[in-house]
């Protein structure tokens, strides 16, 4: 079994995270491509593991993935681009920017989003760089520090 998508049938949802809600059909479709390729992901890539075992809580993506217990919704106001994440309650909000953005953007957000749930704090750069280590960014950003805004990977993002 592998994370959950919100489309209103978390019964189980934290009265306190009154900012995630259902995603509605086309964004479901999305988000559930979304978790085909990073099933497929972790299959092929052991370099995105190994770098998810090094966070704070220590697991792997593939581990995260497969928690049912994690669950995707909307999130809505949020003080973020892309997303944002609750680790206490392994719950993780993507914005409606991110829904609208390509699907790699939002492929992109969901695997920072898991490096939060993983442990990561909201500042620093280690939640960014998994998408590094997961093969969406360029070794030149890496070297550089300047954004391709081809690849999802943004070596300036900071939290
Ligand atoms: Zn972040």
């Amino acid at each position: 079994m592998a994370f959950q998508i919100n489309i209103g049938d978390w019964k189980s949802k934290p009265s306190a995270l009154t900012r995630l809600h259902s995603v509605k059909g086309g964004d479901y479709s999305k988000l559930r491509q979304c978790r085909w390729k990073l099933i497929k992901l972790c299959k092929e890539s052991p370099a995105c593991d190994a770098y998810f075992r090094s966070l704070p809580n220590g697991r792997t993506l593939t581990s995260l993935v497969n928690d049912s217990d994690v669950w995707v919704s909307l999130v809505e106001p949020c003080p973020f681009n892309y997303g944002e994440s609750f680790e206490t309650h392994k719950a993780i909000g993507v914005t409606a920017l991110a829904l609208l953005s390509s699907r790699e953007q939002l492929f992109g957000t969901l695997i920072h989003e898991f490096a939060h749930i993983n442990g990561v704090g909201s500042s620093g750069h280690a939640a960014e760089l998994a998408l590094f280590a997961c093969g969406m960014g360029s070794w030149k950003e890496f070297l550089t520090g300047i954004d391709d805004p081809d690849t999802p990977y943004d070596p300036t993002i900071d939290g």
